[in-house]
């Protein structure tokens, strides 16, 4: 029990953390040339905060999230990013900066799931998250970064599906149809899509049960039922799409479980993961800051799943570099040559170089021993000779050649 994580929390293990670094020091990037800045909020928030901006029928607000009371305050982990985030945008007034603003993250989330594949209680996000513009280029920029990031990642097998959901006014007299073509199918609806049905329809056909799938087959579709704004919004949407080249799919199934999302829709939805099969997935969300009593900036954005991010990878055969091991081992014999084998180590690990040295008294054998299975790409031996002739023995692992090297020299003799 004490040696056990928590159900659905996962270590990432010095051995892999190299994967991690690999792929946040990517998406760091990616966002650096889109124009994006990152912002850090807490890990947790008030409660108040996701009832009201994530939803108070949402599966996330009803079962999934860590709640807890503190203070006679109710306050919640982090489940997702964007609320988090557009509140602080409101309450640090970012809206007076630059127009639009345009913030990344690199966090953690918590939602109490049924751990699975790629489905985790302590889990992680990659997001982006514009405001201020209600141009749908901001939306197909954003979708242009998680397409140019998924990319640059290698993943081949990954579509982009887009939708659009329409807006407050024009989605509730979809509902009405929707409900009415769902009416004679009602009995044979999951017990959660039951519920769906009064309070939000919509979520219905994204229910992974299949006979939800089967019932929803041949639903109405939320595109057809479009206002003359958010139709013209979806054509330019796709125009844009267009003009940057990006492949999708209008994919009339894509509806996303946050109910704060207006318009625009998407999922990046991966052939290599099952049935948790979405890696990325956003959308465009016009009302939240004002549902949480900021002032009416639209916004738009996503969250990129981590975790499923590297079982894609790892899936598709995609290797990451593993890091390269020490730049030197200082071996050491002696009293004399452990003093001066760590005045040297010091100094080179100032010189920006990885050394490495026994501290566990190995003698020389398990020295070169340890050299070698720190992956060193040098071997510096320090003894009372060496001291007296000014001199190393530096041995170059991946040859075995050795040779005397002044002490001086050493630093520019292993760079
Ligand atoms: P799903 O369809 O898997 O339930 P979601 O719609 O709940 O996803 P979002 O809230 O949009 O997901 O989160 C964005 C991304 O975060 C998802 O596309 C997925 O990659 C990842 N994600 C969501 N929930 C989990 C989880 N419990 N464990 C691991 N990754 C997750
Ligand atoms: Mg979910």
């Amino acid at each position: 029990m004490l040696t056990n994580a928590p159900k659905g929390t996962k270590d990432t293990l010095p051995r892999e953390v190299y994967k991690w670094h690999f792929v946040e020091d990517a998406f760091r990037d990616m966002c650096r040339r889109y124009g994006f800045k990152e912002i850090r909020t807490p890990e947790f928030e008030h409660t108040e905060l996701f009832k009201r901006g994530v939803g108070d029928t949402t599966d996330i607000v009803q079962k999934e999230m860590y709640t807890w009371e503190q203070a006679k305050r109710s306050l919640t982990l982090r489940p997702e990013g964007t609320a988090p985030v557009v509140r602080a945008m409101v309450e640090n007034k970012l809206y007076a900066d630059v127009q639009p603003g345009k913030y990344f993250y690199d966090i953690s989330c918590f939602r109490y799931e049924k751990p699975q594949a790629g489905r985790l209680r302590a889990f992680h996000q990659f997001g982006v998250e514009v405001f201020g513009t209600n141009d749908m280029m901001a939306d197909a920029e954003i979708i242009a970064l998680g397409a140019d990031f998924l990319d640059e990642m290698g993943i081949k097998d990954v579509k982009l599906h887009i939708n659009s959901i329409g807006c407050p006014k024009c989605r509730e007299e979809y509902k009405k149809v929707l409900k009415e073509f769902l009416a004679p199918k009602y009995d044979g609806l999951c017990d959660t899509c039951k519920d769906r049905y009064e309070r939000n329809p919509i979520r219905i056909l994204d229910c992974k049960s299949p006979e939800d799938q089967k019932a929803v087959e041949g639903a109405p579709r939320m595109i057809d039922y479009l206002c003359d704004e958010c139709r013209g919004a979806f054509e330019d949407l796709q125009a844009d799409l267009d003009a940057l080249g990006i492949e999708y799919e209008v994919d009339p199934g894509i509806v996303r479980g946050l109910d704060y999302y207006t318009k625009t829709a998407f999922e990046f939805i991966s052939t290599k993961l099952g049935a948790q099969n979405t890696v990325c997935g956003g959308g465009r969300y016009d009302h939240l800051s004002e549902t949480l009593g900021g002032p009416p900036i639209p916004g738009v954005g996503f969250g990129l799943g981590i975790e499923r991010l590297l079982i894609t990878m790892e899936e598709s055969g995609i290797e990451i570099p593993e890091p390269e091991g020490a730049d030197a081992f200082i071996a050491f014999i002696g009293d004399a040559g452990k003093k001066k084998g760590l005045g040297l180590m010091r100094q080179l690990r100032k010189e920006g170089l990885h050394i490495e040295m026994d501290d566990m008294a190995r003698n020389m054998k398990g020295q070169f021993k340890l050299a070698d299975r720190l992956g060193s790409k040098y071997t510096i031996v320090i003894g009372d000779d060496e001291i007296a002739n000014g001199k190393a023995v530096v041995k170059t692992m991946a040859t075995s050649e050795q040779q005397e090297v002044p002490f001086e020299e050493i630093e520019a003799f292993i760079k």
